[in-house]
């Protein structure tokens, strides 16, 4: 388990004290810091989708996540993520598995 620490959005309207704003951006990152690195990327694709022009700018500010990565979230969604895995990514030696027969 990583105990992975939420991120706190350094966007124009929380600087500024926005509360409504600033309760939305915290729930997001509240979340994305509960999903994998993946799953994260997608998540930000989307939210910088909905958001339209200079969408993927303000979802790296607000999520900390690299522009690249967003887009690259972005282009997985967009084919359908049909080269992910869909199980979830283990850490290496994590302990397989038992498959049982019968
Ligand atoms: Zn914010």
């Amino acid at each position: 388990m990583s105990n992975r620490q939420i991120h706190q959005c350094k966007c124009q309207e929380c600087q500024i004290g926005n509360q409504v704003i600033g309760k939305q951006h915290s729930g997001l990152n509240l979340l994305m810091s509960r999903l994998d690195e993946q799953q994260r990327r997608w998540m930000a694709g989307l939210e910088a989708k909905k958001l339209g022009h200079g969408g993927t700018k303000k979802i790296s500010a607000i999520t900390g996540l690299d522009i690249n990565t967003i887009r690259r979230g972005q282009e997985e969604l967009e084919d359908g993520l049909s080269n992910r895995p869909t199980q979830r990514i283990r850490v290496a030696g994590g302990g397989r598995k038992r498959v049982e027969k019968k």
